[in-house]
């Protein structure tokens, strides 16, 4: 399967992805996570990317399509992906189509998590990511089973430079003037099923697993 999980920061998708790498046994491809993962080790690409990532604006089209043509080619995603937080703008969106129409593999299906805004801002405030995996926990919602430290590896938990108030609502802002429009984009090209990403990530993840077919 070649999935996309779109939706607005803190919507899920990480979360979700992560959940369906596990049962699906293809990988997840984030492009936050790959972002940071530059910007800590300090590469060219992570010097470039910092500025925008910490105002919370999109990193330039041209850098992330670069970066998403490279991972594709990989190994493990030969049996395909979740793409997590890319595309991100129509340009995007129209560069991975090119590139997977010249890799002759089509989308399967894009996903949308929905959730209120209000309760977008309580998600992000009180995320607490890993340094080391990346998975996202949540102070109340998601807690860790010890404090400040990741289960899957172990890893020091932290907060996200962009978690905090002012940057989440530039985030939430490029969201709906950059990235909503391809809710419609999809829709016109029969690929988009909708998700209510309220509730308990159980739950949502039952509803997940049941349009795409799969068992909860
Ligand atoms: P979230 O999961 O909260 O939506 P991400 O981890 O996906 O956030 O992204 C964090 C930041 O990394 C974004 O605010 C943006 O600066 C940059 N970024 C990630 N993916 C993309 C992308 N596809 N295009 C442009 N910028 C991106
Ligand atoms: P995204 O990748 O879309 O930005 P995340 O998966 O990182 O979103 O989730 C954002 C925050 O909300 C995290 O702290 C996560 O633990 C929490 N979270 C995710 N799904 C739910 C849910 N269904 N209910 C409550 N909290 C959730
Ligand atoms: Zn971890």
């Amino acid at each position: 399967m070649r999935l996309i999980l779109l939706g607005p920061p803190g919507a899920g998708k990480g979360t979700q992805a992560q959940r369906l790498t596990e049962k699906l046994g293809i990988p997840q491809v984030s492009t936050g996570d790959m972002l940071r993962a530059a910007v800590a080790a300090g590469t060219p690409l992570g010097r470039e990317a910092k500025a925008y990532m910490d105002r919370g604006a999109l990193v330039p089209d041209g850098v992330v399509i670069g970066i998403i043509r490279e991972r594709l080619k990989a190994p493990d995603c030969a049996r395909g992906y979740i793409l997590d937080g890319f595309p991100r703008t129509v340009a995007q969106a129209e560069a991975l189509g090119e590139t997977l129409e010249a890799m002759g593999t089509p989308l399967t299906a894009v996903l949308s998590l929905t959730v209120d805004p209000e309760e977008l801002v309580r998600r992000l405030a009180g995320r607490r990511s890993c340094g080391s995996c990346g998975a996202a926990y949540h102070l109340d919602t998601a807690p860790p089973r010890r404090p400040g430290r990741c289960d899957r590896c172990g890893g020091e938990l932290f907060q996200r430079e962009d978690d905090r108030e002012e940057t989440i609502r530039k985030r939430l802002a490029v969201y709906r003037d950059q990235t909503a429009p391809l809710v419609v984009y999809y829709r016109g090209r029969g690929l988009l099923k909708e998700v209510d990403g309220r509730g308990e990530i159980a739950d949502v993840f039952a509803r997940v697993c049941r349009l795409l077919g799969a068992e909860g």
